[in-house]
């Protein structure tokens, strides 16, 4: 065993000697794999999100998380603006007060990126066939987003945004505060489409990606038919961002028509929107969607895709 070792570690000294195999803290090359995502801090992330139990519109809850996302986003030095609107409660018909969060990176860029999640919770589990109106934490639905938003921001500072273009983090408000069937679904994203389309601005959106349940422990990630259908090109290119980083749980190939944040932002704003979902998740819309079913590994695989992507742009 012993002279093995040594010949080992002879080989290796002439590799280093050669500089193929470039000793710790040398220059980096073509092979530096750039900004890194962090799993176990996005689940840390994941975690203080649902320690807030729920976080439902115009709650307490809701209230802690704005503090908690906008407290992180300052300390990055990170430009943050709410925007604020009322909304009828579908119960009672009183106003809630509703928040989107926009978190902006190079805000002086006329060109941006729109990265995208909801943040509030569904007030019930009503999937849950043993307790419909248990208490539904959201880790995946809801947490997942915001969890991943929070690490991607670390990395904001050391990525290089293809064109130069500036990206917007949203969280959205209000995509579900709904009781019953009926109940309109999307109302900070409709609210935020409309403003966009209808108020002076000196900004375009090139392209949006909304993240929604995407720290599923077994993820998988396939091509959604509403994103391919007002943003094929860019849905591709994401797709085509996971290949080339060997991200195998995105599969191209579609499956589920989902409707989502992403429809207002394609219909009503007019910015090719992809959503980024893994809608096989047995637990959705129960108690149990809890963090023992997410992964910070999960949440690393889609960083990885989109870092790459954001450094690597389709012309838009
Ligand atoms: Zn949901």
């Amino acid at each position: 065993m012993l002279r093995r070792l040594k010949r080992t570690m002879v080989y290796l000294s002439l590799l280093i000697l050669m500089g193929i195999f470039p000793l710790a803290g040398s220059k980096a090359d073509d092979t530096d794999p750039g900004p890194k995502f962090d799993a176990k801090r996005s689940f840390e992330y994941l975690t203080s999100v649902c320690r807030l139990k729920s976080r439902i519109s115009g709650s307490p809850g809701m209230a802690a998380q704005q503090k908690l996302i906008l407290e992180h986003f300052k300390e990055l030095k990170a430009k943050v603006q709410f925007q604020s609107f009322d909304a009828p409660h579908p119960i009672t018909g009183n106003p809630v007060r509703m928040n989107n969060m926009i978190v902006s990176w190079n805000p002086e860029a006329k060109k941006r990126i729109l990265l995208a999640c909801h943040y509030d919770t569904r007030p019930f589990p009503d999937r849950d066939r043993n307790q419909p109106q248990g208490l539904f934490i959201g880790a995946n639905d809801g947490g997942s987003g915001v969890a991943f938003l929070m690490e991607l921001g670390n990395v904001m500072s050391s990525l290089k945004v293809s064109h130069g273009y500036g990206v917007d983090f949203v969280f959205f408000d209000g995509e579900e505060l709904v009781y019953r069937q009926n109940d309109p679904y999307f109302l900070g994203s409709k609210y935020f489409a409309s403003q966009y389309k209808n108020e002076p601005r000196e900004f375009e959106y090139v392209y949006g990606v909304l993240l929604d349940m995407i720290a599923d422990k077994n993820l998988g990630i396939y091509m959604e038919k509403n994103s391919l259908k007002y943003a094929p090109q860019l849905t591709r290119s994401i797709w085509e961002a996971a290949r080339k980083t060997g991200v195998r749980e995105f599969i191209p190939q579609a499956k589920y028509e989902i409707r989502d944040d992403h429809l207002p932002l394609n219909e009503i704003a007019g910015i090719p929107t992809c959503d980024i979902i893994d809608f096989d998740y047995p637990v959705w819309h129960t108690t149990r969607d809890i963090p023992r079913y997410c992964s910070g590994n999960s949440l690393e695989k889609v960083g990885t895709v989109l870092i790459y992507w954001l450094q690597n742009l389709p012309e838009g």
